[in-house]
């Protein structure tokens, strides 16, 4: 359903017809080519486009396009070679800049310069057409000279403010020069330290392997100590000279009270 826009009435899209004759009227519109002085109506000038300027070249850059639809969109976006002036021109900055750098222009010291100019420019001529105001206007010469006044200290404040802005933009750009000298000091300590990093796990890896090794000959010399001590225990159970002895612990408890006597 399609709402007609004039007088609020639905329409199904089925019924919907086009208008021929308008699509004719627009055909027989006059037009000037946008690459050459040629002019005709609407309805040739695809032709014209497709026989004259099948591959349509940009001024600027001298890239080619297959048409003149991207021909556009390349001047529109994306051509680097385009320049324009500063939007600032008629107050003294008057460079021309490539469109792409644009950004940065703004950002420079000389376009700022010309901003604060600008503002000041406007500050210093601002009270005098306060006061031009209330020679025309007999009622406002009541109010004015309180608004006068305010607007002054106003216009005063707003200048402190921009003095002070301009001297934080350049605390700002020292702060990034020392920056950028202490990050270049950090990384020349850093980059000999950096190097160091595989020495030291090389040697990491071999104290780890030693380690396993000690703990190996230990294991070894454990096992040998217990087996020394099963012996020693067997021969404190023997003795050597064909008699069998045995080797009793603690007698005189054992014994108890008893006394023995030896005949
Ligand atoms: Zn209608
Ligand atoms: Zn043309
Ligand atoms: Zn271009
Ligand atoms: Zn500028």
């Amino acid at each position: 359903m399609i709402i007609c826009s004039e007088c609020r009435e639905k329409t199904s899209r089925k019924k919907l017809i086009a208008d021929r004759g308008f699509k004719n009227d627009m055909q027989a519109l006059p037009i000037v080519c946008s690459l050459c002085s040629w002019t005709d109506v609407l309805k040739n000038y695809q032709d014209h486009l497709n026989q004259i300027h099948p591959n349509p070249i940009c001024d600027y850059c001298g890239e080619k396009f297959s048409s003149i639809n991207d021909l556009d969109r390349h001047k529109q976006y994306d051509c680097e070679k385009i320049t324009v002036y500063c939007s600032l021109k008629k107050f003294g900055c008057e460079e021309m800049i490539l469109r792409i750098n644009l950004r940065q222009h703004y950002l420079s010291e000389h376009h700022q310069k010309t901003l604060i100019n600008i503002v000041r420019h406007l500050i210093s001529t601002l009270p005098n057409i306060t006061y031009k105001q209330s020679e025309i206007s007999s009622q406002m010469i009541i109010d004015l000279p309180h608004t006068t006044e305010n607007n002054t200290i106003q216009l005063q404040e707003f200048d402190e403010m921009i003095n002070l802005l301009s001297g934080g933009i350049e605390t700002l750009s020292d702060d990034i020069q020392r920056l950028f000298t202490e990050s270049i000091r950090h990384k020349n300590v850093l980059d000999p330290l950096a190097q160091d990093i595989p020495i030291l796990k090389i040697s990491i890896q071999e104290q780890n392997a030693f380690l396993d090794g000690m703990k190996i000959n230990q294991q070894v010399l454990q096992q040998d100590l217990a087996s020394m001590e099963q012996k020693l225990n067997a021969m404190k159970a023997s003795s050597y000279d064909g008699t069998f002895i045995w080797k009793i612990t603690n007698v005189q408890e054992k014994m108890g009270q008893h006394t023995f006597s030896f005949s």
